[in-house]
């Protein structure tokens, strides 16, 4: 939801780096203050240059005003001499030497007390008339001692005595400055002396400032070192040129650099200033810097909590929404204070009804109320039960609560319907217990029941009896009339087992037509028989399906806790085997498991292993029983049927050996046994002369017939067409295509086939017509009644008429009189076979009846009448 992005996103935005900020803001700061410093410099400089600047200015004031004193006082000196009669009468109209330099009216003094290195005297001839050099009296033209004419200065210096005043100027001798003043000898305001004609002379001083006298000079004016910069000095600060044009030379001091001094205090004052900021700055960004992290921290953990928050809420909504759950709340009294969306959706009650009204009035336990449940202290985290209510159509829903103690306040959690889910369980409990097809409880649950019953442990007085029933001719059922019939009969049977039976019994069905039933609170046997003969009264019964009466049987083996067993699986084996002997006893009847029984059945298993022996060492033999055409007598061919004598025993029928032979697998080499016996005995017949072999519907299904009759065929050499198979119909009841490919494939190798024991079971006409038959055998027990049974009579004509429509050869098996052949004989049934005709005899019998009944010896015909 846009809204609840929003602020995270605003927060994203504003927090998205403290850290950024803060540097960018101290990156300000600090170009601030490094502006500030660097003013502060700029200042500092531009105040000590204009101190360098006005001190030059004022040492420049000082020197000229200190050249200017000098001078001035040069130039007052030589007016004070210039215009004084007595120098003018001694110097000038004659050089008195005597009172100029003896006198020293002119003399050494000027040296001594004015420091005037040269005084000289020039005359109006411009020559040098006196000269005085360092206070000594020497003769020496001016010029010379200067290096220089001076012509100019004299010229002014008389120009300059109209006003009564000297002349100066500043001249470099010898590299020196020196001050020279001039004044024209005048008698001044002497008014004794007359002033001559012609060019006055001129009276000179000549001051040379050396090296110490300017630095006096300087010293006097607070000026360091004032001196004559040398050609090859560096200039360190400002000069002052004197004379005309600097022509005296260059006037140079040392100066007292304010500035420089101010910066070199300043200067290192501002840049610790600045280092201490620059320190403190950093301090300060670090710390800052921290703190930001720490900040854009936390915004970063907030930020994702806030988003993880806004996810949950969203992931909470979602799920409250789409899941099937509803969410309830109610406070320390149980009462509802908040339910939610779904819960409307769900259940159909209006929410805001609900709020308010307590839990235990929605909802209920199997154990207690809810509140109880919820106030059950070991119950207090996150559990959950299962409750039910009734929604809005008045239908029981079942719905898993879970909840959660809000710290006393009330409890809080999810419902979750499971009315289906219950439902479905319910239901694969119900079905893994029960039988799909019946919904008769399966062997899982007869299990249970039987356990549950051995354990509280049964008496003699009140025994647990199981019985283990099984349908007698259950199986063609299903064969020949389709699943959907045999499932009909066994709901039927089902239903009708069940009503036989009171409550608390239980009727299980553990097998295709296999049941067992559990009964319990029985007083006698006689009790028990009773309900037998019920049980199977009740299923003879015959079960009506689209204008057809099934009927079917039922066999029962009856075991019983604590007598025969206490065990459940023993109780089972013992009620099966009661069941085997049962069905053994001719079916449609119960037996109750005795110990001796069990005897027999060991005993079954030892004729087993003799009769593998017996296979194999050759115990067997076979009879032939002769097969002869009812019209005229002669012996068509013969039935082989296998005997086996045991040595202990004597001879068993193959009734009991053959079934024997087929559940033991042994029934593939016993018949390889009588198929070559067989064809090798008949080879020594009579041509034409056939023999008849028994194949079990066991070894048809195992496909290799075929094979096998065919290797026994080419073993013996024996003529195929000379060969008959008989068949019960359950091979073609087994499967009935398959067996249809089989019986093509024996037909091909030119062996004739028959249908054995026709009309004992359901043979339907339809195999006789599809399968390649070539003939067919009445059973005998429609034989057996045929003198007696109108009903048989007329079978036995139907089947014969029957095989004649279809070409087969009809068969009357087990005849036994006279009037029996007799009456075959008026229906026309092909051939016959019985005790009345010959009982099967063994190799030598049948030979010897063979020999007894040949008609000659060109024409081997084998007549009985
Ligand atoms: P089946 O194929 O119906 O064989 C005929 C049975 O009827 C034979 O019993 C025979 O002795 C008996 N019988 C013949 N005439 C009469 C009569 O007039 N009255 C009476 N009551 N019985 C008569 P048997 O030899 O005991 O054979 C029983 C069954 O054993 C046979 O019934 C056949 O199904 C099976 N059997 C016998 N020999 C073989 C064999 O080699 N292989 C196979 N697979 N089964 C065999
Ligand atoms: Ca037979
Ligand atoms: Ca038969």
């Amino acid at each position: 939801m846009p809204n609840n992005a929003s602020p995270v996103i605003h927060i994203a935005a504003r927090c998205h780096s403290s850290v950024a900020l803060m540097r960018a803001s101290l990156r300000r700061f600090s170009l601030l203050l490094a502006g500030v410093f660097l003013l502060a410099t700029c200042l500092l400089l531009y105040v000590s240059y204009r101190l360098e600047e006005a001190e030059e200015v004022k040492s420049l004031f000082y020197i000229k005003k200190a050249m200017e004193a000098i001078e001035d006082s040069a130039g007052s000196t030589v007016k004070d001499y210039a215009f004084w009669g007595d120098a003018y009468i001694h110097l000038h109209r004659e050089v008195d030497t005597d009172w100029a330099f003896v006198r020293q009216n002119a003399g050494p003094t000027l040296y001594a007390d004015f420091g005037f290195q040269g005084v000289f005297v020039v005359d109006g001839a411009d020559r040098t008339v006196y000269s005085v050099i360092r206070g000594e009296l020497e003769s020496v033209e001016i010029a010379d001692w200067l290096g220089q004419p001076i012509d100019g200065v004299v010229d002014q210096a008389r120009a300059a005595a109209e006003y009564e005043t000297s002349v100066t100027t500043v001249m470099n001798v010898d590299g020196m400055p020196a001050v020279i003043a001039a004044a024209a000898l005048t008698p001044g305001t002497d008014p004794t002396v007359e002033t001559d004609e012609g060019p006055e002379s001129v009276i000179i001083f000549i001051n040379v400032l050396d090296g110490d006298e300017l630095e006096a000079i300087g010293a006097d004016y607070g000026i360091r070192k004032l001196r004559v910069l040398a050609p090859n000095e560096v200039r360190s600060a400002a000069i002052l040129p004197i004379g005309e044009n600097g022509s005296a030379g260059t006037l140079h001091w040392d100066s007292e650099n304010p500035g420089k001094r101010l910066l070199s205090v300043m200067l290192p004052m501002i840049g610790m200033a600045a280092l201490i900021v620059l320190l403190m700055t950093w301090v300060l960004l670090r710390r800052t810097t921290l703190a930001a992290r720490a900040l854009d921290l936390s915004h970063t953990s907030l930020r994702n909590s806030q988003a993880a928050l806004a996810t949950s809420e969203q992931r909470f909504r979602d799920v409250a929404e789409a899941s099937s759950d509803w969410i309830w709340e109610v406070d320390a009294q149980g009462r509802f204070t908040y339910l939610s969306e779904r819960f409307q959706e769900v259940t159909g009650h209006s929410r805001d009804a609900r709020i308010g009204t307590g839990i235990d009035e929605l909802l209920r336990t199997e154990t207690g109320t809810l509140s109880q449940w919820l106030r059950m202290p070991k119950h207090r985290p996150g559990i959950s039960t299962q409750c039910s209510y009734i929604d809005h159509k008045g239908q029981t829903r079942i719905t898993r609560l879970t909840a959660r103690d809000m710290d006393g306040k009330g409890f809080r959690g999810t419902a979750s319907d499971v009315t289906d889910e219950v439902e479905a369980r319910r239901r694969i409990d119900y079905l893994s217990q029960h039988d799909a097809l019946t919904g008769l409880p399966n062997r899982t649950r007869l299990q249970a029941f039987l356990d549950g019953k051995l354990k509280a442990a049964p008496t003699q007085d009140s025994p647990l009896v199981m019985l283990c029933l099984d349908l007698d001719r259950f199986k063609p059922v299903n064969d020949l009339l389709g699943h959907a019939a045999g499932d009909q009969v066994l709901n039927e049977v089902s239903g009708r087992l069940a009503e036989c039976l009171r409550n608390g019994d239980l009727v299980a069905r553990v097998g295709g037509d296999e049941f067992v039933l559990i009964l319990t609170d029985v007083s006698s046997q006689d009790e028990v028989e009773a309900l037998c003969g019920r049980l199977i009264k009740s299923i003879e019964q015959p079960v009506v399906m689209d204008e057809q009466e099934v009927f079917v049987s039922a066999s029962i083996g009856i075991a019983m806790a604590p007598t025969d067993a206490r065990e459940a699986t023993e109780l089972l084996r013992y009620a099966d085997i009661a069941l085997y002997e049962a069905k053994a006893a001719g079916r449609a009847t119960w037996r109750f498991y005795a110990g001796d029984m069990n005897v027999r059945i060991i005993e079954r298993r030892q004729l087993e292993n003799d009769l593998r022996y017996a296979i194999k060492v050759g115990e067997l033999r076979l009879h032939f029983q002769p097969r002869i055409r009812i019209a005229d007598g002669v012996m068509m061919g013969a039935e082989a049927l296998v005997r086996w004598r045991h040595p202990e025993r004597g001879l068993i029928p193959p009734d009991t050996f053959i079934p024997i032979a087929e559940e033991a697998g042994l029934i593939a080499p016993l018949s390889d046994w009588v198929l070559h016996t067989a064809c090798s005995s008949a080879k020594r017949w009579p041509e034409g002369v056939f023999v008849s072999v028994n194949l079990s519907s066991v070894e048809f299904q195992r496909g290799d017939v075929v094979k096998r009759v065919q290797n026994v065929l080419r073993e013996t050499g024996f003529d195929p067409a000379r060969l008959e198979l008989e068949l019960t119909e359950s091979v073609m009841l087994e499967d009935a295509t398959g067996a249809l490919d089989v019986m093509r494939a024996l037909k091909e190798l030119g062996v004739r086939l028959t249908m054995d024991d026709f009309g004992t079971g359901y043979s339907s006409l339809g195999y006789l017509r599809s399968f390649p038959f070539d003939g067919l055998k009445i059973d005998r027990s429609f034989v057996n009644g045929l003198a007696e049974n109108e009903d048989d009579k007329s079978i036995i004509q139907a089947i014969v008429g029957l095989g004649r429509a279809l070409s087969l050869t009809v068969t009357a098996e087990g005849i036994e009189t006279a009037e029996q052949l007799e009456l075959l004989k008026a229906v026309h049934c092909d051939e016959g076979q019985g005790y009345f005709l010959s009982r099967p005899l063994d190799a030598e019998g049948f030979d010897a009846l063979m020999a007894s009944r040949k008609l000659g010896e060109q024409d081997p015909v084998i007549k009985f009448f």
